[in-house]
């Protein structure tokens, strides 16, 4: 048993030490002391299925033994030096991560966070280009630092500092968007942006395929593709921020953007590339990647050997025990269950998302009225059941359902279970 400091005490300190601009989840916080593939456990020894793993960081599981084994054995031989010297986990790492890009996509930058990855590649874009304007969607997070807070499209997330050159268009939400599905009408609108709010040209555009802090909102299908065209053709590049939607989570797909039938210019990852460990990438062209050579580009810890060493056995395990297919498989019965639930229950508007990166919207009427309030008590009702999932969208009115992958079909059940359950005693 957990014998270690209490949630009361935990609270109190955090309160006393950490900044308070932190915020947590359940009005009575939970206090998780250990975490074993899906399930978490809090210091009473309570055990949750856990459906959000950290905020879609854990891909594997929960101190996957062969993660764990990968960190602890580099750990033991050496933690850390930077690139001014050789070391051959962070070029094996480097290797299978650009094995698992399409197209000319082979070059790879290692950060150490989601954050740090755009800023990298909002650099790069404006390097490669020449250009300084960025467009980036409406509901988008992509971080929290002076430069990606510009590219961040949630006002709850923004601090009022200058934001930079950038243009949001607005995304092509299928629910809640003023063109529903169309993805033609959504491209036009960039299109208009271009040639009505810049000079014509841009550096980038950024998008994640699935919102994920916005609400898990899937891109209108055939959206990228005529963006990608739109934003070539006035000379910027493309960006995909996969750090919620990478490696096989969507199970149709190793990659977000491969459901959308486009190639990238620049790839940006975190989360769940390291299980856990504090690590971020951009992968890019070499052409790319050559306008970056005019200057040092250099960052202590990244691919740093621990974080390197645990990377690949992130990859590794990902293959070996075959979770994109896994997450088609449990996604599609998750899916199908919960679109069951929303005929039977009028509060669930929306059931969207693919494999397992799932969304479920509640809205108090046809209008489609948030349905805030019932969404905060249902939340609280379901951990208290032992199931633990995500917060999304400006309203915090939609579940993000996103478990680790290793997440099953009774764990699946289970859920929708607690959320009829739950529903049904509002
Ligand atoms: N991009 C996306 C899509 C994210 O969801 C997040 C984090 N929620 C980030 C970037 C920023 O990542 P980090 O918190 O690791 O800096």
């Amino acid at each position: 048993p957990y014998k270690g400091m209490l949630a009361d005490e935990v609270l109190e300190k955090r309160k006393k030490f950490l900044g308070p601009s932190l915020f947590y989840y359940y009005q009575k916080p939970l206090n998780i002391v250990e975490g074993k593939m899906q399930y978490l456990y809090d210091e009473t020894g309570k055990r949750y299925l856990d459906a959000f793993a950290g905020i879609v960081t854990v891909s594997c599981g929960h101190c996957h033994p062969d993660v764990v084994n990968a960190v602890v054995e580099q750990s033991q031989l050496l933690q850390h030096t930077t690139t001014i010297y050789l070391h051959h986990a962070i070029v094996e790492f480097a290797e299978a991560l650009a094995s698992k890009m399409p197209g000319n996509l082979k070059v790879v930058y290692f950060v150490n966070s989601g954050t740090e990855a755009n800023e990298l590649a909002m650099l790069m874009a404006r390097m490669y280009t020449g250009n300084l304007g960025m467009i980036a969607l409406r509901n988008a997070y992509h971080g929290g630092s002076a430069g990606t807070i510009g590219l961040t499209a949630l006002h709850t997330w923004k601090y009022p500092i200058p934001q930079g050159e950038i243009h949001h268009v607005m995304n092509p939400d299928p629910y809640r968007g003023a063109f529903g599905s169309d993805a033609a009408h959504y491209a036009k609108e960039v299109e208009d942006h271009i040639n009505y709010g810049t000079s014509g040209n841009v550096a980038g555009f950024i998008a994640e395929t699935f919102q994920g802090v916005g609400g898990a909102v899937e891109l209108a299908p055939g959206y990228l593709k005529l963006v990608y065209d739109i934003v070539r053709k006035s000379g910027g590049v493309c960006i995909a921020d996969e750090v919620q939607s990478g490696f096989g989570r969507t199970g149709s797909h190793y990659w977000g953007f491969e459901t959308q039938g486009v190639i990238p210019d620049i790839v940006t990852m975190a989360k769940g590339i390291g299980n856990g460990l504090p690590l971020g990438a951009v992968v890019t062209t070499p052409e790319i990647a050559s306008v970056m050579s005019k200057r040092i580009q250099f960052n202590t810890f990244g691919g740093n050997p621990v974080c390197s060493a645990g990377g690949l056995a992130v990859l590794k395990v990902l293959d070996k025990e075959k979770r994109q297919a896994h997450c088609a498989d449990v996604g599609f019965q998750l899916i199908d269950r919960l679109r069951t639930l929303q005929q039977k229950h009028d509060i669930i508007g929306d059931v969207r998302g693919r494999g397992l990166m799932l969304g479920v919207e509640l809205v108090s009427d046809k209008d489609k009225t948030p349905a805030k309030a019932e969404a905060a008590v249902l939340f609280e009702k379901l951990k208290d059941l032992g199931v633990l999932v995500g917060k999304g969208g400006l309203h915090g009115n939609v579940f993000r359902i996103k478990p680790p992958m290793c997440f099953t079909k009774q764990d699946a059940d289970f859920l929708v279970d607690a959320l009829d359950y739950a529903i049904s005693r509002l």
